[in-house]
C-alpha cells in the first residue's frame, strides 16, 4: 500500500513530522538507511534552548518558544506511550564569559521575549552550581531551560510510533526522489522503489544531497560537532554552564556531557585527539570537578548547517508533493516539535500556529 506520506530521513525532525501526520489520521512511512534517530539527533547535547538565544533571528526565537511550551507534554506523553522516559528535566543555564555589552543585549532580549533571566555575579552563580569553575562574571543565568537525553527521546519516539501504526524502516537507502510532470512520483532505493503518496525530505546534513537533482538547491550542509562523556556520581553538577562556546551537560544519572565543535570536514564523522584535548581542558576549566572524572567516551554529528539557523520548511518550490525540513543547525532538539508541526499543518492542509513565510525552501533561491 502506498503510504499518503513519506518521510525520508528518521531523526528527530522526521520522527516528530510522522507522529503529527499519523495523529491526524494518515498512512505514514519513514525510510532510514541506517538507525531511526543515529545520526545527528542521537549525538547532540540536548539542551531544549538556542546557546545564546539573543543571537539568533527571531524566526528561531518563535520557534524555539513554541516547542519549549511543548516539551514538558510531549516528553511525559512519550515515556508513558513508549515505556522509555527521554528524562526532561529543567536544570537552567549559566552563560559566562560574555562579550562587552551582551549581559544589557541578553536583558532586552529576555524582557522582550519573557524569558526569565538573572544578571549575577560569581558568587551568585556558585551558590546556583557548586562546582563552578574559572567562567567570567558577570553570569546570565535562565532559570527554565531544559535538556532531554537524546538516545532516550529517539528510543521513545520510536517505539511511540510504531504503537501509533507508523511503519518506520531501518537500513532503506533512498537513492533519488523520482518525478513525473513536476510531481513526485517515487522513491528509488537499493532494493527497488517505493511507491509515494507525499514526500517529507528530513534527511538532516544529507538533505541537500537528495534534493540537488531536483533544482532549487539548499544550502545545507555538514558541521561536525564531536563530545566528550565523563562518568560520575549523581549530583556533582546541577546546571548547564557555557562559556566561550564549550558547554558541560549533567545528565540525571551522573554523566556529563562536554561539547562541542565546531567543524566543517564535509561528511567525515570521525573523532580526533585535539578536539578531545580541547574538550577536555575547556570542560575541566568550567567545572573543576571533572578532573577527576574518567572520560568514557567521544563521538561526532553531523548537523544540518543552515546560513542563519533558520531551517527550512515547507514545500518544494518546484516540485508538487515534495516537502523539506531540515536546516535545523545547532538547534534541532530544541526546535523540533514546532518545525515538526508546521510543516505537518502545511503538508495537511490546515492553518498553521506560526507564519511559515520565514521558513519557506524557496527562499534560498530568492
Ligand atoms: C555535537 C552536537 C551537539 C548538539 N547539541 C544540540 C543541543 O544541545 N540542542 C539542540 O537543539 N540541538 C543540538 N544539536 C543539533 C541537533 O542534533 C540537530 O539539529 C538535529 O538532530 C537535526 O535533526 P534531523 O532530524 O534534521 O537530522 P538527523 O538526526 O541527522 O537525521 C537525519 C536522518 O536522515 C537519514 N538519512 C540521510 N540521508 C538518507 C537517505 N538518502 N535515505 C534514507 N535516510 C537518510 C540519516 O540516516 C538520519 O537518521 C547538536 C548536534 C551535534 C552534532
Amino acid at each position: 500500500m502506498t503510504a499518503d506520506f513519506t518521510i525520508v530521513g528518521a531523526g528527530i525532525v522526521g520522527l516528530l513530522a510522522a507522529r503529527e501526520l499519523a495523529a491526524a489520521g494518515a498512512q505514514v512511512a519513514v525510510l532510514d538507511r541506517g538507525r531511526p534517530g543515529g545520526e545527528s539527533s542521537w549525538a547532540g547535547g540536548g539542551i531544549l534552548s538556542p546557546l545564546y538565544p539573543w543571537r539568533y533571528p527571531e524566526a528561531v526565537t518563535r520557534l524555539a518558544a513554541a516547542s519549549q511550551a511543548a516539551w514538558p507534554g510531549l516528553a511525559e506523553a512519550l515515556a508513558a506511550e513508549a515505556g522509555v522516559d527521554p528524562q526532561w528535566t529543567r536544570c537552567g543555564l549559566l552563560v559566562g564569559d560574555l562579550d562587552p555589552g551582551e549581559a544589557d543585549t541578553a536583558r532586552e532580549w529576555a524582557a522582550g521575549h519573557g524569558v526569565p533571566v538573572e544578571v549575577l555575579d560569581k558568587r551568585g552563580a556558585r551558590a546556583l552550581e557548586p562546582g563552578l569553575g574559572e567562567v567570567g562574571a558577570p553570569l546570565l543565568w535562565l532559570a527554565e531551560v531544559a535538556q532531554v537525553r537524546n538516545p532516550r527521546l529517539v528510543r521513545a519516539l520510536h517505539r511511540a510510533l510504531e504503537r501509533q501504526g507508523v511503519e518506520v524502516r531501518q537500513g532503506v537507502e533512498v537513492r533519488a526522489i523520482r518525478t513525473r510532470a513536476g510531481r513526485v512520483r517515487d522513491l528509488l532505493t537499493p532494493s527497488g522503489t517505493v511507491p509515494a503518496g507525499q514526500v517529507l525530505v528530513a534527511a538532516g546534513a544529507w538533505s541537500a544531497g537528495l534534493l540537488a537533482p531536483l533544482g532549487a538547491a539548499l544550502p545545507v550542509r555538514p558541521v561536525r560537532g564531536q563530545m566528550i562523556l565523563f562518568r560520575g556520581p549523581p549530583g556533582r553538577l546541577r546546571r548547564i554552564v557555557l562559556s566561550r562556546g564549550r558547554y558541560v551537560i549533567p545528565r540525571r544519572d551522573g554523566h556529563v556531557l562536554a561539547g562541542s565543535t565546531l567543524e566543517e570536514s564535509g561528511f567525515d564523522k570521525s573523532v580526533t585527539p585535539e578536539a578531545r584535548r580541547e574538550l577536555v581542558a575547556e570542560a575541566r576549566r568550567i567545572a573543576p570537578v571533572l578532573a577527576e572524572l574518567p572520560v568514557v567516551r567521544q563521538w561526532a554529528g553531523l548537523r544540518p548547517g543552515s546560513p542563519t539557523g533558520v531551517p527550512f520548511l515547507g514545500e518544494h518550490p518546484e516540485i508538487e508533493g515534495l516537502w523539506v525540513a531540515t536546516g535545523h543547525y545547532r538547534n534541532g532538539l530544541v526546535l523540533a516539535p514546532a518545525s515538526a508541526r508546521l510543516v505537518a499543518d502545511l503538508m495537511l492542509g490546515r492553518v498553521p500556529a506560526l507564519d511559515p513565510a520565514p521558513y519557506a525552501p524557496a527562499r534560498a533561491a530568492a
